[in-house]
């Protein structure tokens, strides 16, 4: 009984590294340099995390639009916001 019962923890804590690689499609979100798990996919397709998005949108002066730091296209935001929208 012991035996099968460390086999079996065994094998479970053996998978989640292996589950881990495999959904290590990480983005790094190239204003603040960390992983973001909601990137926010602006119209040229580049992708940025929510809270840059939102400083980018701050900072812009009309607060319908935000440029894109990279390639410098412009993306209207939505009235509703940012969220959900542009969630890729
Ligand atoms: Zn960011
Ligand atoms: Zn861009």
């Amino acid at each position: 009984m012991t035996p099968v019962l460390l086999m079996n923890t065994h094998a479970r804590v053996y998978r989640k590294p292996s589950n881990v690689d495999r959904a290590k499609e990480e983005i790094i979100c190239p204003m603040c340099i960390s992983v973001f798990d909601t990137p926010l996919s602006l119209n040229c397709l580049h992708s940025y995390c929510e809270k840059c998005i939102k400083s980018l949108l701050r900072s812009s002066p009309n607060k319908t639009s935000i440029v894109c730091p990279e390639c410098r296209a412009a993306t209207l935001i939505p009235e509703d916001g940012v969220a959900g929208k542009l969630l890729l």
